[in-house]
């Protein structure tokens, strides 16, 4: 069984991708739980983390989106989680609506029928133990 985490989605304040210069920015993202308070202060500093793959220290790029962000100084902020496992983070990002989903971006964002959605402040929670 694959391990559960959060998947997490912010909101830009301003565009950030140029195959889309209109529209607010956002990511998604996935981390263990008990982790995303950490991984949201290191986002908000631009910098990326470590994390353990197959046994190996890797390094994830995948924050760079933010990290850009943080250079050009457009805010962001976490608008939604869900439980779910990696797996569940690719089929979300294949969405590629992060948009859609966003409910700063929508009175009615979208819901994903795969995941269960958990509120953020469930979802800050700093883990109590391993
Ligand atoms: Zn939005």
């Amino acid at each position: 069984m694959k391990r559960m985490g959060v998947i997490y989605e912010y909101h830009l304040d301003a565009p950030l991708d140029e195959n889309h210069p209109t529209k607010p920015g956002h990511y998604l993202g996935f981390c263990e739980f008990g982790r995303l308070a950490e991984r949201d202060r290191i986002h908000h500093k631009g910098q990326r983390w470590e994390h353990m793959f197959d046994g190996k220290l890797k390094h994830t790029g995948a924050a760079r989106f933010l990290a850009v962000a943080v250079e050009r100084n457009i805010g962001f902020q976490l608008v939604r989680a869900w439980r779910g496992t990696r797996d569940d983070e690719r089929r979300l990002k294949k969405w590629k609506n992060g948009r859609a989903l966003c409910p700063i971006c929508n009175s009615r964002p979208k819901a994903v029928e795969f995941m269960d959605e958990i509120g953020l402040d469930m979802a800050l929670a700093e883990k109590r133990r391993r």
